[in-house]
């Protein structure tokens, strides 16, 4: 990770670097140093292209022990992910975040740990690292340490960070999702984190900003607006037409969050009478988990208990590998929701092997298929996809979802912003790609008048507070 030159630094006062999430969505961390304190918001992973994967090995451009906090905004992990990290680095907490967040961190967390000793498993099966042997970046035991240190923290819950006071605030997104608002009695900073759309499934619309001066704006869809399409009907015609040619309709989803908003829609689909009553499997016990925790935190969803109820059993829960083999051998159209949500990894490169080659079925993506991965080369025209080894032909009918996206998009970022009774003094956009950052913001600064800054990676700059 790139530091800034002394030079860059502004003399004295509280600062803000912005160690992660800048030119980029991923490894979001941003430090807080405010007399004599330091807070780092989220702790991420970098993800995607190599030359991000390989910050996540760089040494911290701080002393982890010599944190005095970490708050994170929400469970995905490029927020989360790097925490195992820090903590086996000498970070001793507290880690501040809701308890929803808690509880999908418990999952995600080891499980990342976990598939980071698979990858250094596979580097040395097959010498493709070149350090021998190559070490995972964490393991499954350093990510159950570090959720030793999580204490939760309710939203609207203020709480004395010594001459700072935290408080989350609902942000949609994803269950437990948070912004993270600082006051001192000189100013004040909010720090978005990824900020959901006002009108999602599943999450509440994210609360409006009391005041800032200081804003931190997330900016992933900076550029882009929603498609008005109806997905709903979409995913509706795509499996009658697949359950009428006597095929199977196969999902690959992100476990947390969008397995769910499926869920949720098939039942209500159903319910409706607007798609046959085909069997539903939900292949993917992080899946299954997480939606437990989504009906552990019903209040902090839209959905009423009897939505929790319909959702929850909608599905064939698969467990085990044996339960998710048997879906092998299904003879008649059903409905299989699986992860990988990329189709990079997991069960669902399973059903896609032996249902994608036939012209019956059909395979139905349901969120955002990043560069290089399977999903965005089936969703381009590909049809020659190398799984386990073999080349298999794909001959399955290929749909994507539209609008399926858990962030604002350009026009909900301002809308939200507008929720602010005064501007802020100075706004930071970050978490997006360069040309949706600047484009967003072009925005803040034409439409709403207000200073606006692309932060780079590594730059410090002075913060009122
Ligand atoms: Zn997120």
């Amino acid at each position: 990770m790139s530091q800034a030159s002394p030079s860059a630094r502004p003399g004295g006062g509280s600062r803000l670097s912005f160690f992660g999430a800048a030119g980029t969505v991923t490894g979001s961390r941003t430090l807080i140093e405010h007399e004599g304190r330091r807070i780092l918001v989220d702790c991420g992973l970098f993800q995607g292209y190599k030359h991000l994967r390989l910050l996540n090995r760089e040494p911290w451009p701080f002393d982890p022990r010599q944190l005095d906090a970490v708050v994170l905004t929400h469970a995905h992990l490029d927020h989360s992910g790097a925490l195992p990290l820090l903590a086996r680095n000498g970070f001793r907490g507290p880690v501040f975040a809701t308890p929803a967040t808690i509880a999908l961190c418990g999952l995600l967390l080891p499980d990342s740990g976990h598939l980071q000793e698979d990858d250094a498993a596979f580097a040395n099966r097959h010498r493709t690292s070149r350090h021998a042997p190559a070490l995972p970046l964490y393991t499954e035991e350093d990510a159950r340490e570090s959720l030793r240190l999580l204490e939760p923290l309710d939203a609207g819950q203020p709480i004395d960070l010594g001459g700072l006071k935290l408080r989350l605030q609902r942000a949609g997104h994803i269950l437990g999702a948070s912004s993270a608002e600082f006051r001192s009695p000189r100013g004040s900073l909010l720090m978005s984190g990824d900020v959901g759309r006002p009108d999602d499934l599943l999450s509440c619309a994210p609360e409006p900003i009391a005041h800032a001066d200081t804003l931190v704006i997330e900016s992933t869809y900076g550029d882009r607006l929603h498609l008005a399409e109806d997905h709903a009907s979409v995913l509706a015609e795509v499996i009658r037409r697949t359950a009428a040619r006597g095929g199977m309709v196969i999902v690959p989803a992100f476990a947390v969050g969008r397995a769910q908003s499926l869920l949720y829609q098939l039942w209500r689909l159903k319910r409706d009478g607007r798609i046959p009553d085909l069997p539903v499997f939900l292949d993917s016990p992080m899946a299954i988990d997480t939606t437990d925790i989504y009906l552990r935190f019903h209040r902090e969803h839209r959905l009423s208990p009897d939505e929790c109820r319909g959702m929850s059993r909608v599905a064939t829960l698969c467990r085990t590998p044996e339960a998710s083999r048997a879906l092998n051998a299904l003879g008649y159209p059903a409905i299989i929701i699986s992860a990988s949500g990329m189709a990079t990894g997991g069960r669902i490169l399973h059903h896609l092997r032996n249902h994608g080659r036939d012209h019956r079925s059909s395979i139905v993506f349901a969120g955002y298929q990043a560069g290089g991965t399977r999903g965005a080369r089936l969703l381009a025209g590909e049809r020659e996809i190398r799984i386990f080894g073999e080349d298999v032909r794909i001959r399955a009918e290929v749909v994507s979802l539209p609008g399926m996206s858990a962030h604002a998009d350009a026009a909900q970022l301002i809308a939200w912003m507008k929720t602010m009774p005064a501007a802020p003094h100075q706004v930071w956009v970050n978490h997006g790609e360069p040309a949706a950052a600047d484009a967003l913001r072009w925005r803040i600064e034409h439409e709403l008048g207000w200073p606006a800054s692309v932060p780079l990676m590594g730059q410090r700059v002075a913060l009122p507070l």
